[in-house]
């Protein structure tokens, strides 16, 4: 749960450093937030990066990658050469 933590953190510092922002915040609807969150350019960046390793924990750290398959073989080659080399053919 680390990256939990990190991201309740900021918003506990900036709530002590701008009291007002807080009451805005309160006011504010969660959908436009959640727009403002996104045009954010850093936390923009933040949440890609928390997203990509939260969906590589996800699917067990496995990557999806582009595959190549060929004919009739029903295997999922990393490389096109693999997929050359491959015998089910
Ligand atoms: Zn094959």
């Amino acid at each position: 749960m680390g990256f939990f933590t990190r991201l309740f953190v900021p918003r506990t510092v900036r709530r002590a450093v701008h009291p007002v922002r807080t009451v805005k915040r309160a006011v504010t609807p969660k959908p436009v937030k959640n727009l403002q969150r996104s045009l954010h350019p850093v936390s923009n960046f933040e949440y890609s990066v928390e997203r990509s390793i939260a969906t590589s924990l996800r699917s067990g750290g496995k990557r999806k990658a582009t595959v190549y398959t060929h004919g009739n073989c029903t295997g999922r080659h990393r490389t096109p050469a693999a997929a050359a080399r491959c015998r089910n053919r």
